[in-house]
């Protein structure tokens, strides 16, 4: 953290309070935290996501490092967080941990998320050097059975084996990042891990264990992968025999006052939820980024998030 990217923050805090309380965007700083795209492409073929669907309209591939060097190069001053990860497995970018040491050596926290399927010797060595600070283990089964339901193709012990390598490398070293926050997707097929996984976790030494909701789009009708336990779900029954949002949409959204999305072909997303670039605010190869971020378009979906986001069809979903 140093003072200019200090200020930046408070400037985007003081532009999205004053936003909401005039009902018309207005923004005053740059991006404090980006996902940037290392590829489309997946080993998995998990059911809730279209990397794992094969299903994407936009263009699939891998993002050149030149490109991810000039959105650094203009960002270096402001951004404090950059998470290498929106659709895809980042480790099948071949340079994928050169990409991390890019945005290391300009003093940015760096993160990603895997499915932990490429932990092998060479890549947790070249992890450990490349400064990463977190890794985020998709994990969500402790047996095959379970695992396999939805990270359908992937292989459990390979996960486990992964893991085990990296926190014997990491404290061989001495070192202490990537920390490892292990995320398990609650589904109603492996709620009933949850406590043995606590067990199990807090052996193997995560750092963090976080147990998230899971995205389902058609939840309307509702779904096995709707846990029984509602803490662990996004969606709750409406009384008519439909499923709903368990969290009130209200007209408003941090998200898109403090960061954004960078597909691995450089076109500026709003937010994670995009997943197929449905709203491309601009292309990084055509325009800076304060152009992007400040353009009427940008300010114009700002604009309806502050007044109608039930009309935004990614919004519908989401729990910002
Ligand atoms: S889906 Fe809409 S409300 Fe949710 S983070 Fe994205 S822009 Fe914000």
């Amino acid at each position: 953290m140093t003072w200019k990217k200090l200020i930046n923050y408070f400037l985007l805090l003081i532009s999205f309070q004053y936003s909401r309380w005039r009902k018309k965007p207005i923004m005053w700083g740059k991006p404090t935290t980006l996902s940037i795209e290392p590829t489309t492409s997946c080993n998995l073929r998990c059911p809730e996501c279209p990397s794992g669907l094969r299903s994407f309209t936009r263009p699939t591939g891998m993002l050149q490092k030149d490109l991810l060097q000039d959105i650094i190069h203009q960002s270096k001053g402001t951004l404090t967080y950059l998470h290498l990860y929106f659709q895809g497995e980042p480790y099948l970018h071949p340079q994928f941990l050169e990409l991390v040491q890019i945005a290391d050596r300009e003093k940015i926290f760096t993160s990603t998320s895997t499915n932990a399927h490429y932990l092998n010797e060479e890549n947790v060595k070249k992890t450990l050097q490349s400064g990463l600070k977190q890794l985020i283990v998709s994990m969500d089964g402790l047996t095959q059975e379970v695992y396999q339901d939805y990270r359908i193709g992937g292989k459990l012990s390979k996960v486990i084996s992964g893991l085990e390598l990296l926190f014997k490398r990491r404290k061989e070293a001495g070192l202490l990042f990537p920390r490892v926050i292990l995320q398990f997707l609650v589904t109603g097929k492996n709620e009933h891990q949850i406590p043995e996984l606590k067990h199990w976790a807090a052996e193997l030494g995560v750092d963090e264990l976080q147990l998230k909701t899971t995205q389902i789009y058609d939840f309307e009708n509702g779904s096995e992968l709707i846990p029984k336990d509602l803490q662990y779900s996004r969606y709750i029954p409406d009384g008519q025999g439909k499923w709903k949002l368990k969290k009130e949409i209200e007209n408003k959204c941090w998200r898109m006052w403090q960061g954004a999305v960078v597909t691995w072909d450089g076109r500026w997303v709003p937010c994670c939820f995009d997943k197929d670039g449905e709203h491309v605010m601009g292309k990084v190869q055509e325009k800076s980024i304060t152009e992007i971020w400040k353009s009427p378009k940008y300010q114009a979906f700002r604009s309806q998030l502050l007044t109608d986001r039930k009309q935004i069809e990614i919004c519908k979903n989401c729990t910002e």
